[in-house]
Formats: C-alpha cells, sequence, structure tokens
C-alpha cells in the first residue's frame, strides 16, 4: 500500500465521490440481488398489465398475511390490510406502534406499463385479413412496435354482469399477434419520414387473421371466423369489445441480460421495477414504528388522471380511513406523512451520452437514484423535493450502506417527465422520486442492473422501518 497524499486524504474527505455499486459491494451483496430478481422476474411475466399485478400482487400479500381491507375495523400494530381499487390499483397498509398523527410512510409506485389498446371497436377486415385497430397507451416510440410478437390481455365486461378475463399470447403453444411493417425495398418514402412519424398512430393495426368462414355468399369472411373462435371461447359478439379494456403488450418473458447475467431484459419494467421493491418491503416489515402504506397505482402513463390513479382521492381515503380508524385527523396525519414517488429514471446509454449531462445522470449499477425534480423546461409541473427532506432521505441511505446516486432526466430543456409525485405532494405530503435506472424506457423491451433493484428494495425495506 501506497501513502496517500496530503492532497488525496484532502480530496477523499471534501469530493462527491461515486463508485459502481458492483465493484464496492462484497459477493454476499451480490449474490442476495440475484435472489431477489429471480422472484422480480417471475413477477414481471405474471404481471403485465395494472390488473394482472394487483392480482399478483394480492397473491403474494395473502401469503404473507395481509387481508382485505374491512370498513370499521379496529387494526392494531403489526396487522396488515390492503384495498383493492377496482383491480387496477392496490393499496398495502401495514400498520405501524405509532398513530397516524405520527405520521405515515408512503410508497407509491405505479403499475401500468406503455402498450397498445384496442379501441373500443377495434376488429376489421382488408384485404381478406382481420386487423385489429389501436390507441397507443402512454409515451411510446411508435416505430419500436411493429414486427414484435404481442400477446392480448384484458377484460371483456358483458351486459349481463359478468366479465370475461383474456390472457392470449403468453404460454408456450399459444398464438401471437403483430404490427407488420413495410419491407426495406419498398420503405423508400417511409425511410423519408421523420423518426417520430415513422410509423404512424392508425398504423399500428395487428393481424389477428387470415382464415376464411367457408361460405361463398356473405362478405367479411376472414373476420366473421375470428369472432366464431372468439364466441366459441369467451362468449363474446362484436358489441362486447365496446365495453373491455384489452391491452397487447410484448409477448417476451424476462431474461437475464449479459454474459455475466447483472442485467434483467423485459416488458414493463417502468414501473414494475420499483413497485416490486416496493411490495416485498411491505411483505419483509414486520412491526413498523410509522404505519406503513404502500401503493400500486394505475394511470401514471397517461398522467394519473382516472379513479385508479394518483390524481384521485384513492390515497387521501386510505390515510383517512388509517387516521379515522386511530381517532386522528386525516390532515394532520397527512401533513407529518413521508413518501417515497418510487419511479424510474433514465440510465446513460453508453451510445446515446449526449442526451445527457455526465455529472447529474444516473448510471446503471450505481444503485438507486433520488430524482429531485422531474418535469420539463425550468422545472415546470414537478414536485421539487426540499433540500431537508432530500437530506433526510440521503442520510437514512448512507446509514443503511445503500448504494445511491442521483439523477436528472436528461440535458436542460431537451426533454422531461413526470412522476406521480406531484400529486402526494398536494395533498401536504413530504415527497422524492427515488428508483431505479433504465435503458431503453418505455420500449417493449427495457433494461435494468439487478444489483439496482436490489437496492431499491433496501431502500424501501429501511424507509418502512
Ligand atoms: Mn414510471
Ligand atoms: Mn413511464
Amino acid at each position: 500500500m501506497y501513502e496517500k497524499t496530503q492532497a488525496q486524504l484532502l480530496k477523499d474527505k471534501l469530493f462527491l465521490s461515486r463508485k459502481n455499486g458492483r465493484l464496492i459491494s462484497d459477493d454476499a451483496v451480490l449474490s442476495a440481488a440475484d435472489e431477489f430478481c429471480e422472484g422480480y422476474k417471475a413477477y414481471l411475466d405474471n404481471a403485465k398489465t395494472e390488473r394482472e399485478a394487483v392480482k399478483a400482487a394480492i397473491e403474494i400479500a395473502e401469503k404473507a398475511g395481509f387481508s382485505e381491507y374491512v370498513q370499521g375495523k379496529e387494526y392494531k400494530a403489526g396487522d396488515r390490510y390492503y384495498i383493492n381499487n377496482r383491480g387496477k390499483a392496490l393499496a398495502l397498509v401495514n400498520v405501524g406502534i405509532e398513530s397516524a398523527d405520527k405520521g405515515t410512510r408512503i410508497t407509491a409506485a405505479h403499475i401500468d406499463s406503455p402498450r397498445l389498446d384496442l379501441k373500443p371497436n377495434p376488429l376489421y377486415e382488408e384485404l381478406e385479413l382481420a386487423l385489429f385497430k389501436t390507441h397507443y397507451y402512454g409515451g411510446i416510440r411508435k416505430y419500436q412496435w411493429p414486427t414484435v410478437p404481442l400477446a392480448l390481455h384484458g377484460v371483456f365486461a358483458k351486459t349481463d354482469g359478468s366479465v370475461v378475463e383474456v390472457n392470449i399470447g403468453e404460454d408456450e403453444g399459444d398464438p401471437c399477434f403483430v404490427v407488420n411493417d413495410l419491407l426495406p425495398h419498398l420503405a423508400t418514402e417511409q425511410a423519408k419520414r421523420v423518426l417520430a412519424e415513422a410509423i404512424k398512430g392508425e398504423e399500428l393495426n395487428i393481424l389477428v387473421g387470415s382464415h376464411p368462414f367457408k361460405d361463398d355468399d356473405i362478405s367479411e369472411r376472414v373476420k366473421l371466423n375470428v369472432l366464431k373462435i372468439l364466441n366459441e371461447k369467451y362468449g363474446i359478439t362484436e358489441a362486447d369489445f365496446l365495453s373491455a379494456e384489452l391491452e397487447c403488450v410484448p409477448a417476451v418473458k424476462a431474461c437475464d441480460i449479459g454474459f455475466d447475467r447483472s442485467m434483467i431484459g423485459a416488458y414493463g419494467q417502468d414501473d414494475r421495477v420499483c413497485a416490486y421493491p416496493a411490495l416485498m418491503a411491505a411483505v419483509d416489515t414486520k412491526m413498523p414504528t410509522k404505519s406503513l402504506i404502500t401503493i400500486l397505482a394505475d394511470k401514471e402513463e397517461i398522467g394519473s388522471d382516472g379513479n385508479t390513479g394518483l390524481n384521485s382521492a384513492f390515497l387521501k381515503y386510505v390515510v383517512y380511513d388509517l387516521a379515522t380508524m386511530q381517532g386522528v385527523d386525516c390532515t394532520v396525519a397527512l401533513r407529518a406523512s413521508k413518501c417515497l414517488s418510487a419511479d424510474v429514471n433514465a440510465a446513460t446509454d453508453p451510445t446515446f451520452q449526449d442526451v445527457m449531462e455526465r455529472r447529474n445522470a444516473a448510471f446503471l449499477n450505481y444503485g438507486v437514484v433520488i430524482t429531485k425534480y422531474t418535469g420539463s423546461h425550468g422545472k415546470s409541473s414537478t414536485n421539487d423535493a426540499s433540500a431537508e427532506y432530500v437530506g433526510e432521505i440521503r442520510a437514512m441511505l448512507d446509514n443503511a450502506g445503500i448504494v445511491w446516486q442521483t439523477g436528472e432526466l436528461g440535458r436542460v430543456d431537451l426533454g422531461g417527465g413526470g412522476t406521480v409525485a406531484k400529486y402526494v405532494a398536494n395533498l401536504g405530503v413530504d415527497v422524492v422520486d427515488l428508483g431505479v435506472p433504465v435503458l431503453s424506457m418505455h420500449a417493449p423491451f427495457e433494461t435494468t442492473a439487478k444489483f439496482d433493484v436490489f437496492m431499491a428494495y433496501k431502500t424501501m425495506s429501511e424507509f418502512a422501518k
């Protein structure tokens, strides 16, 4: 060992230093991360839509002793319950030792992801092929979605009140669906389009059949045959599409990425990569000091509106019910509460470094990312977390030995984004964005690093204590 110079010692003391988490962590941590991510990958495959994410979360939670909330029931410290908001959003509550006037701990992640939704009247036939019209959901880059095998998930709500679940394209041997694209030989004109319009919204049509119903006199025989299959399988007619929520998502399973298996590739990691660690932190927290509220929200990708999104009163009434049960004023409870808005940030891509400002960008394997503010063009439309609260979270992370970094969503004035943070902040709660860095965010196949996923779990577990 060489002796460090005076300057080196001073630099060590004064400079902000960030190191690759895999480099500074021992093998026990890295293998714990690998193990944690096996559960995460299974959750990804079982939870490709918000409905499935709620269902899979409830299954895990019930095994861990959570039961459905009963209005008016007295819950005491250590009790755990969940509130299922229309099968599309979920609140899990671990009742703490202190009553809610001392504040709660809220972890809020979202479980909806960008995808192709079917239009209300989707099915048509053209050139003896049957197709679905779609309306994309969330911020997709439309050109990324053609020629990817797609699965169909969702529900038909029939007029007799029954709801039929659909899930085709995930199991071995299932058929898939696809949006087609031009061959390069005939794409000369299309190639001149700007990238944002390389594939237009009305070109995201999904191929679903080509076999005609055998009859000489009738028109739209391929469409008829598709409806016949759907009628036999689900008991639906064309009108039932009007009251359906059908979502086309990539029919690919989560897998390890890299020779070293250090990363994960999958659809919908924004934001299940935070939702799953939040869920597991709730499951693994036995007796929290303050009540822990874990929110798995819907609708974030389209602005959090709607009664399953966090711009609704859903979270407020979860706190209200808890506070009322404890004889505490809800406003007092909210004012004293603290929240991690658990959402992803962009990881710096070696191929596209110029969209980032390096000193304030996030990197794979550098741990969980604190994002003080999101928004765009002069911090417009963001929760800009207070110095005091960021300081508190910083101290929590350092004291727990959690590897973390900070990140801004790209260069100033280049783009921007938002999370649920501002809606939680509107309730008077202290909140900061914190989550996992992602490559190819919002693409049909996103990449994260296992180490960062595990650091997210460690952070949420620490926050829950
Ligand atoms: Mn997100
Ligand atoms: Mn997103």
